[in-house]
Formats: C-alpha cells, sequence, structure tokens
C-alpha cells in the first residue's frame, strides 16, 4: 500500500499509521460529513464553495466545525503534491464515545481526517459512457454530504454490474441525479439540470457548469424534468469533482442522441478546460 502522508486529528503521519478507535461513529453509525475537493496544479479548486458546503453539511447533521475557513486551507494545501490533477478527501465524524449510543455523545472531539490523492485520466469523459436508471431509494437529506452511503453504493454497484458507469435515479418519475454525480440534459437545445433540494447533493461542479452556461451564453435552466424527458434528451451528462462532466451515450440499453458525446457537451467541456487553465 502507498504509505503517503495523512492528516489526522492535528497530526500529519503516514496512512499505515493514521488509525481511528472502533468506537468512533462514523465507524459504528456512518455519523459523519465529507467533502472531496480538487486542485490543479496545486490550487484548491473552489474551495470557498466546498467549505460553504462542509458547513452546511456540518449544520444539517448538528455538529461543530471544529476549524475556521483559513485553517482548513491550512491543514489541506500540504496535503497536495502540487504537481497535475489531485483531490482531497476530506472527513469529519462525530468522534468516539466511550459506549454505543445512537444519541449524541456529550465532549466528544470530532474525528477528522483528510488525504489527498491523484486524479488519474477517466478515459469515458471522450468515448462517453452507459448509464442505467433506478428508483431513488435513498433518505430526504441528500443535499447533506453524509458519509452514510449505502443508497448510493447500492445503486452505483447495480450499474457497475450491468457494465454501466452510472445509475441514474429517478424519484415518482421525475430524475434527481447521479449515484455519485449530478445530472444534466439537453432538450430541443436547452441544457437543463433539477434544482437544487433537499434530494440531490448540490454539486460544486455543477454550479460551476450553470454559471458557466450564463457567462458563455448557453441556455441553461435549473428544472425538473421527468425520466421521459431525459429519455427524450439529445444528450445527457453526468458531472462531478473528479471526473468533470462525462457524457452519457447509452441509457438503459438505447442510444443517447447519435450515441456519441454531442455537440453542447463539446462545447461546455471546451468551456471548463479553458476555466480550469485559467486557474491554475
Ligand atoms: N451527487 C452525489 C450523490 C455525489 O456523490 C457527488 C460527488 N461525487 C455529486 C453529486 C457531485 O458533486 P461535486 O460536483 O461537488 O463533486
Amino acid at each position: 500500500m502507498e504509505n503517503k502522508t495523512v492528516y489526522l486529528n492535528g497530526d500529519y503521519l503516514p496512512l499505515n499509521e493514521a488509525k481511528v478507535s472502533v468506537l468512533d461513529r462514523g465507524f459504528l453509525f456512518g455519523d459523519g460529513v465529507y467533502e472531496v475537493i480538487p486542485a490543479y496544479s496545486g490550487k484548491l479548486f473552489h474551495l470557498q464553495d466546498h467549505l460553504l458546503r462542509l458547513e452546511n453539511s456540518l449544520a444539517g447533521i448538528r455538529l461543530a466545525n471544529p476549524h475556521s475557513r483559513e485553517q482548513w486551507q491550512a491543514i489541506l494545501q500540504p496535503l497536495l503534491s502540487g504537481v497535475g490533477d489531485e483531490y482531497i478527501y476530506l472527513q469529519i465524524t462525530r468522534g468516539t464515545a466511550a459506549k454505543r449510543d445512537h444519541a449524541f455523545p456529550a465532549d466528544v472531539p470530532p474525528t477528522v481526517f483528510a488525504m489527498g490523492s491523484p486524479i488519474a485520466p477517466f478515459a469515458g469523459r471522450d468515448t462517453g459512457v452507459k448509464a442505467i436508471t433506478l428508483d431513488d431509494k435513498r433518505w430526504a437529506l441528500c443535499n447533506i454530504k453524509a458519509i452514510t452511503l449505502l443508497g448510493n453504493i447500492l445503486h452505483r454497484q447495480a450499474a457497475v454490474d450491468q457494465d454501466a458507469a452510472e445509475a441514474l435515479l429517478v424519484k415518482d418519475g421525475i430524475v434527481t441525479e447521479g449515484a455519485a454525480s449530478n445530472v444534466f440534459v439537453v432538450i430541443d437545445g436547452v441544457l437543463l439540470t433539477p434544482p437544487k433540494s433537499n434530494q440531490i447533493l448540490p454539486g460544486i461542479t455543477r454550479d460551476v457548469i450553470v454559471e458557466l452556461a450564463a457567462k458563455n451564453g448557453i441556455a441553461c435552466h435549473e428544472t425538473s424534468f421527468s425520466l421521459t424527458d431525459m429519455q427524450s434528451a439529445s444528450e445527457i451528462w453526468v458531472t462531478s469533482s473528479t471526473r468533470e462532466i462525462i457524457p452519457v451515450v447509452e441509457l438503459d440499453g438505447n442510444a443517447v442522441g447519435d450515441g456519441k458525446p454531442g455537440p453542447v457537451f463539446h462545447a461546455m467541456n471546451a468551456i471548463y478546460q479553458a476555466y480550469k487553465q485559467s486557474l491554475m
């Protein structure tokens, strides 16, 4: 196992020496939140947006934020090599209580863990990927970036079992998001993405795309759409921090558009890549 330096509760130490108790509430209950923050050439991408989402996630589970934004940046920066595309994984749990009890423990410090990793290039960006649709069986607080990911995991694995890269989730006929991504569709030449709600994670990549579309004259609306609408789309994309924008070229075995990444994807991907470059 690669023995890189990671951060745990105030210390930088080799990965194989980073240990948490089996009584940690992250381990016992999945009681914690996380962030995934990309960094390009050592520069954390939209750090303030990620830290704002972290603040919202912590507030959503009633866990005090242990650090200021300046402190977070100082903690995370040394975990980057500064070379190429990387990402920080940051996790905060409600700490280690003396006994297992669902209710919050009193006066227990949170467990804070962070590590940096390279982002491997994803070939699916050029070729497009297959996706399946599934009934969204997750809970009603999907806006919180909780480490409790069993629903997402089961949805993603169902996709992988069918040789697909992502599961697109549908709640009461309405498309929510991917198992680990947000979703965009192009219908009648207009880019659509579901509005923010408790049913989706407010993706940072999603927000950047909505902003870049507005700045570059690409019509884009934050609007709900149905599974039937999505089935008629000329383009479908999934977006996330580590994969950026990925075109879906096959949905439930049917070609999306002409079965190749579409023109709006090519335009937006070029804009996104140029934007990334401009921040390095
Ligand atoms: N939705 C879910 C459920 C996710 O897990 C993710 C991140 N993998 C996203 C959306 C995309 O969020 P971001 O663009 O901030 O990575």
